[in-house]
């Protein structure tokens, strides 16, 4: 098994990884950041962000672009490999992937979050023949047509704003009689005569043949049932830290998300954690970036004592 050495490990080439890296290679250090998937995170299939945390308004690639050719240049390594473990070893730590051992002073775990599913009949068998969770990608696909979204938070509401540009009606679906959304994404689905709002209502299953053809749902006040007749749908019911791989050592809320102390220093010593991986992050962009400062001067300090 190959084994190298670097001062910091970022695991996650989310925004929050990225930009952790270039800080630390900034200081010249010597800085990899391994990431199982594509690079860009959660924000990869957004393309207006909002709250960027550069001057421009920028589509999620291409800010997540511009971080990895900037780490690029830094001499950040990009290692394209899933981390499966860490190990401390006195006050080496051990990052193991799927296919190495990679030893560093530092990690900063930085591995996000992905989409809740809600797991109703009907959801895995149609998805990509109509369940969706891109509406920026697919949104397009159902040009005139009917989608229902489900959920009450900035995601669900941004992105039937997003699908609402496209569609007939967006049926928006949420479980409460409010959302906790920021205020100018509530005004703005208020204001738009393409979605619908069904307030206390739960999405049961999907059905169709080919593709979804209806969503079957639940007044949650009094138990009526009823279906809405849709091509689309799309689930925003919150996140799932990607937390699974991390030791025991470091602990977890119920969510799975990793608890911190203010500088954001993990139980294990040495380990860091930032952004949506972590408890008690905003989930705005431009704390992402905060927290990536907090945890690097966090590491580096340690590094170079
Ligand atoms: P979220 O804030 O956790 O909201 C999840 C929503 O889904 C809530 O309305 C919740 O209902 C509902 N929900 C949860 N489980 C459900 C279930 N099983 N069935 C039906 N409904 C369910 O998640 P999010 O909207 O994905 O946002 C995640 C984080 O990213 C947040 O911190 C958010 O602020 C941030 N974000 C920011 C932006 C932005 O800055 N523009 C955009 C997107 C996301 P209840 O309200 O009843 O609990």
């Amino acid at each position: 098994m190959a084994e190298r050495t670097f001062d910091l490990i970022v695991i996650g080439e989310g925004i929050t990884g990225l930009t952790a890296a270039g800080r630390a290679a900034r200081r010249g250090h010597a800085v990899a950041t391994c990431e199982a998937e594509l690079f860009g995170g959660l924000v990869i299939n957004v393309n207006e962000l909002e709250g960027s945390p550069v001057a421009e308004q920028v589509s999620g690639v291409e800010l997540a672009s511009s971080l990895m050719q900037e780490n690029a240049g830094l001499g950040v390594s990009s290692i394209n490999e899933r981390v499966v473990g860490i190990d401390a070893d006195g006050t080496v730590l051990k990052v193991r992937t799927e296919a190495a051992m990679i030893k560093a002073r530092a990690v900063i775990v930085a591995s996000g979050a992905r989409l809740r599913r809600l797991g109703i009949p009907g959801e895995a068998e149609f998805d990509h023949r109509g369940v969706s969770q891109c509406a920026d990608c697919d949104g397009p696909m159902f040009q005139g047509e009917d989608v229902v979204v489900v959920g009450g938070g900035d995601s669900a509401l941004q992105e039937a704003l997003v699908l609402a540009r496209f569609c007939r009606t967006v049926h928006l679906v949420h479980r409460g009689t409010g959302f906790r959304a920021q205020p100018h994404l509530v005004e703005q689905v208020n204001a738009s005569d393409r979605i619908a709002i069904h307030w206390s209502t739960v999405a049961e299953a999907i059905t169709g043949n080919q593709g979804v053809e209806k969503a079957h749902v639940r007044q949650t006040t009094d138990g009526t049932k009823d279906e809405i007749p849709c091509t689309g749908f799309f689930a925003y019911v919150g996140l799932v830290p990607n937390s699974g791989f991390l030791p025991r050592e470091i602990s977890r809320d119920a969510d799975g998300a990793v608890v911190t102390d203010e500088s954001l220093r993990t139980a294990l010593a040495g380990v860091w954690a930032a952004g949506a991986v972590r408890a008690g992050y905003s989930g705005l962009l431009t704390d992402a970036v905060k927290e990536a400062e907090i945890a690097v001067a966090g590491a580096l300090r340690r590094i170079n004592s």
